[in-house]
């Protein structure tokens, strides 16, 4: 079913294929008229002129499909005169594409930064702003530094946001006409916006163009991620130490399960028996103890499936998350909600204090708002159908500048990860002995420290990168191609930072080319392709000579979870197996296993996303209710009669204005209050839900009535509430003290990610069984009903057990 509704997006995207063909022909012509147009001769005073009345000319009404060749020759100029870059054809092309929303495909190193100018001032030029995106703080300030320059010529102003940065600098950088910032940061902004009281409080002017770059990471990888705003607030500590010591007794095998791909963790009978007895709770799936129960899997779950230096670190008596896609620390990331406890009572942490969730978005929901979106990445084609169906983004590849030389060896399959691993040794050291650069790309911050040491036992000195500083990141993978450099790094470490063969020093350059260029090494394959693209994509830029290979064993983590019985069987029959395995039937196997994976994530993305629209539905009426109460509609024209004779009673005493302010703080307050009332509500009736299920019902979809029957009563409960407020307040005073009505933002807030959900799984098998339900609460509200289904499962269980009884 779910590859059915694939298919037939397909479908159209094929049939479409003439069409964006002849739109790329199309964008291949505007390139020569562009080269046509000389302006070298012409002085700068004359170029600053012409982009004056591109301005004008814009802002006039006249489209930009129209103003495309002449300005993109103002920017191919200006980056000539203040960039020294000659910008390649293929920039342009890429520019172009952009301008047009579409998803520019271009090589790493091939100059994406500066292509994106072109589509960025062509766009500014209306003033109604542009963002560009960039996968970190570092390139954000980066790109607006280096790139700067050229829109300054032209007169149009740019800026950057970094994390830390006042609300005052960022209402400065989103006034000017081009913004580079992460999209975290601009949702994290838009969340905090979503609680201003006045006008022109707000940070951000609107939502024009993004230009996302290093697309697929964000557009795909970060963008089923929550971003959260919540009250600075701390709530009761949960009883989660209590649980973390009584579930340590436990014994893994006796008292508890784990599935073959370490995906779930069961308890057994004599498990919950033990419990049942430390914790003198009676059945344990009794519905009284359902949070109990939550607890003790969120604590078995942190026990026994995640695992420190791999799925999180312990950094200054602090829990860090690991993105499972870049391998590295994930800033301001938290697991939902139990889970994030259960680690902290696991590692002895004293536990992170969530405030009251107030607002929240998903990344993909957030980036949905902009009225245009393009983007660029090197690894983009593979996912084609997703950019379609989530963005409606045609993905356009751009040739390189220069034909890539790249050699991609054939994979060389193990039978075990400790063959692999002296494979891996062996060959650095062979390589490295001829001064060759080497680059190896690892899937955890455990593996590359272990990769590090067993080369630095052997006298070879690596850099190592997972730190968590991007700026120091990008000089060490910057200096990745000079002679005698080996770097270890997880798979994105320092994307968006050049190799250049030799480094800085253009007669090294030549020798590096002697020897064969950078040299990447895969010591796992990803779970998507895209991702090991990226890391073979750092060799081979600009028609530099390169090569790359995977070492792979079949007790890889991809493997194990995604491997056919037959490969699983092969082994542990090879196991002890030195040499590499070279049989075409085994490695046919494994690429079988990495399609596996990504069309099983590919899926679970395309449900999600079917679900998750539901809710988004309802925030985006109620955001476009409060955007209108807040820029001053009135709202009193709905109220009760009642409520309308005070109103008009109030305004012998006060001023239209002021009643008006007066309505809109109590509406906007009582808003906020019950929106996030809500949130926490959908939570609390999807808890309950298990009731239903065992009623006979199918809990889903009780829970879709559920939440819009609740989503209905939020809106009459604001007005009902406002009301109240309104009633209340005495008049004659001639002024409202809002203090004394309890009316006030909240004092302080703060914002973070909540991480992927590390059990989508199981919630995607739910949800595929009942995926005729539109439903969708999001990962944040989702989490809990994996539990749900796997509690379900044990009752049934129980049930069972019971009645065999
Ligand atoms: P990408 O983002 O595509 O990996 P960057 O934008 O980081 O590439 O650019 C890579 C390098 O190529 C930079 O050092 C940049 O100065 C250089 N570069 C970009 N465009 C040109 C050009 N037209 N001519 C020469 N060098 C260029
Ligand atoms: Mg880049």
């Amino acid at each position: 079913m779910i590859k059915v509704i694939k298919h037939l997006k397909q479908l159209p995207a094929r049939w479409n294929n003439k069409e964006l063909e002849a739109e790329i022909n199309h964008f291949k012509q505007l390139v020569e008229k562009i080269k046509e147009v000389n302006l070298e001769n012409e002085e700068d005073s004359k170029l600053v002129e012409m982009s004056k009345r591109l301005v004008s000319l814009a802002q006039r009404g006249i489209s930009e499909d129209e103003l495309l060749v002449q300005s993109f020759s103002l920017v191919k100029e200006a980056a000539k005169r203040k960039l020294g870059i000659e910008p390649f054809d293929v920039q342009i092309l890429a520019g172009i594409a952009m301008h047009k929303g579409k998803l520019a495909q271009m090589q790493t190193g091939e100059g994406k930064t500066l292509a994106a100018v072109f589509p960025a001032y062509l766009n500014a030029l209306t003033g109604k702003g542009v963002h560009i995106f960039t996968a970190n703080d570092y390139l954000a300030k980066r790109d607006a530094g280096w790139m700067g320059p050229v829109f300054a010529f032209l007169g149009i102003r740019s800026g950057f946001i970094n994390e830390g940065m006042s609300r005052e600098d960022r209402k400065k950088a989103y006034a000017a006409d081009i913004t580079y910032v992460t999209a975290k940061e601009a949702g994290f902004d838009y969340l905090r916006d979503s609680l201003c009281y006045e006008d022109d409080e707000l940070t951000q002017k609107g939502f024009g163009t993004a230009i996302v770059d290093e697309a697929d990471f964000i557009l795909i990888d970060e963008a089923r991620i929550p971003l959260v705003i919540a009250e600075n607030e701390p709530v009761k500590k949960s009883i989660s130490d209590k649980i973390s010591k009584i579930v340590d007794v436990l014994v893994l095998g006796a008292d508890y399960n784990t599935d073959e791909s370490f995906r779930n963790v069961y308890l057994t009978d004599n498990g919950t028996d033990k419990l049942e007895e430390l914790l003198e709770c009676g059945n344990l799936y009794s519905e009284e103890n359902y949070e109990l129960l939550l607890e003790i899997n969120c604590a078995l779950h942190a026990r026994a499936l995640l695992r420190r230096d791999v799925d999180y670190i312990v950094k200054d008596g602090k829990l860090k998350l690991v993105d499972g896609f870049t391998g590295r620390i994930a800033d301001k990331r938290v697991w939902p909600d139990g889970l994030q406890a259960a680690i902290e009572s696991k590692e002895g942490l004293s536990s992170f204090q969530e405030g009251r969730i107030l607002s929240t978005i998903t990344m993909q929901h957030f980036i949905k708002s902009y009225a245009k979106i393009c983007g660029m990445t090197a690894t983009a084609a593979a996912s084609s159908a997703e950019f379609k169906e989530f963005y409606d983004l045609d993905v356009v590849v751009i040739p390189p500048n220069k034909p890539c030389k790249r050699i991609d060896h054939e994979d060389i399959l193990f039978a075990g990860n400790s063959a692999k691993f002296h494979a891996i040794i062996s060959e650095i050291k062979s390589v490295h002995a001829s001064g060759r650069p080497i680059l190896i790309g690892t899937a955890s911050i455990e593996e590359s420290q272990r990769l590090s040491d067993a080369l630095r036992e052997d006298g070879i000195y690596c850099n190592v990168l997972n730190a968590k500083n991007h700026e120091q990141e990008a000089e060490i993978i910057a200096q990745a191609g000079c002679i005698g450099a080996v770097t270890v790094s997880t798979n994105m470490a320092g994307r968006g930072t050049d190799i250049r063969l030799g480094g800085a020093d253009e007669a090294e350059r030549d020798k590096v080319v002697a020897l064969g260029g950078l040299y990447v090494i895969g010591t796992n394959k990803h779970e998507s392709r895209r991702i090991d693209s990226q890391l073979r994509g750092r060799s081979g830029r600009q028609g530099d000579p390169g090569s790359s290979r995977f070492f792979i064993s079949l007790e890889d983590e991809l493997i194990k979870k995604y491997g056919s019985k037959s490969l699983n069987a092969a082994a542990i029959y090879l196991k002890g197996q030195k040499g590499p395995i070279d049989d075409a039937f085994h490695k046919r196997l494994v690429e079988k296993a990495q399609r596996a994976a990504e069309g099983q994530n590919e899926d679970m993305r395309f449900l999600l996303w079917r679900y998750s629209n539901i809710i988004e539905n309802q925030r985006k009426i109620f955001y476009n209710w409060r955007q209108a109460v807040l820029r001053g509609a009135s709202e009193f024209v709905k109220w009760t009669f009642e409520a309308l004779k005070e109103y008009n009673n109030a305004q012998k005493y006060v001023s239209i204005d002021v009643l008006m302010k007066i309505e809109k703080y109590i509406m906007l307050f009582h808003m906020d209050r019950l929106w996030a009332e809500y949130i926490y509500q959908t939570n609390y009736i999807r808890e309950g839900i298990h009731l239903v299920n065992i009623s006979g019902l199918n809990p889903l979809e009780e829970f879709v009535r559920s939440i819009q029957a609740s989503f209905d009563e939020l809106m009459l409960e604001v007005y009902e509430e406002a009301q109240n407020t309104f009633r209340s307040n005495d008049f004659s005073s001639g002024d409202i003290d809002l203090d004394k009505a309890g009316i006030k933002a909240p004092s302080s807030t703060w914002t973070y990610q909540i991480t992927d959900n590390p059990f989508s799984d199981d919630l995607g098998m739910l949800l595929a069984s009942n995926r005729n339900i539109g439903f969708t609460p999001g990962i944040l509200l989702l989490w809990p009903i994996v539990l749900f289904g796997i509690i379900y499962t044990r009752i049934k269980k129980s049930n069972k057990a019971n009645e065999m009884v």
